[in-house]
């Protein structure tokens, strides 16, 4: 598998700890996956995101997909949900299949019976309607905080987890966020950021979780263990 990481470093490793970790699941002893991973700089994509320059992190992430193809990756996966904005410019770049992250957690919520979930993730995951509408093609409705609570969500992500920095008292606010959705009937919480498994898990919703990053890597795993 071809992983285009660094968004932030710190959900990347995650990534490889999880793939890793599956692959030996299944084929024990000393088996790992077979990966390559692109690390971008956070800070250059991150400056992007802000200036509301898309086209050019679309460029940085669809060479990188080009690298990992030409490194001999037979799939690519981007390790970030916010970064699907771009996907079709990566898709674009690419010969080999591109594992979108939102198909991955769209079927994963469909496959539990559910077909509306609370979304949380950064401003632009909950805002752009990039991700809400690929959900909507497979029949699944979405659900976004307020505005106030979207803007504490997206702080806590971009001052801290993607920093390394995990706070009890965001964690709190999390908590506070998933149950008002949960309250407003969210049959479930799409973790739609990849570092917010670092701060809560499924102890702290009312209501099923559906993480990206799991949901995610166990895709990636299925396909890198297909015959
Ligand atoms: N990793 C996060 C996500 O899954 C946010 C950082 C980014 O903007 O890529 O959306």
């Amino acid at each position: 598998m071809g992983l285009i990481g660094g968004m932030s470093w710190e959900s990347s490793a995650e990534y490889y700890r999880l793939v890793n970790e599956s692959v030996r699941a299944a084929l024990g002893g000393q088996h790992n996956a077979k990966s390559l991973m692109a690390t971008v700089d956070f800070a250059e994509i991150e400056a992007l995101q802000r200036k509301g320059d898309w086209e050019a992190s679309a460029r940085i992430l669809a060479e990188a997909a080009a690298a990992l193809e030409r490194g001999g990756a037979d799939f690519i996966a981007l390790c970030t949900n916010t970064m699907h904005v771009v996907a079709e410019a990566i898709e674009d770049a690419i010969e080999v299949p591109f594992v979108h992250l939102v198909d991955a957690v769209a079927e994963s919520v469909k496959a539990a019976g559910s077909t509306r979930v609370g979304l949380l993730g950064t401003r632009f995951t909950m805002e752009m309607g990039f991700y809400a509408d690929r959900m909507a093609m497979h029949g699944v409705e979405v659900l976004v905080p307020t505005a106030e609570e979207r803007e504490a969500v997206h702080e806590i992500i971009y001052g801290e987890l993607t920093l390394g920095k995990v706070r009890e008292e965001s964690r709190e606010v999390y908590r506070e966020v998933m149950a008002a959705l949960a309250a407003r009937g969210s049959e479930g919480i799409v973790f739609g950021c990849t570092e917010i498994t670092l701060l809560v898990d499924a102890s702290d919703s009312p209501v099923p979780v559906f993480d990206s990053t799991r949901i995610h890597t166990e895709r990636l795993v299925e396909l890198a263990l297909r015959p």
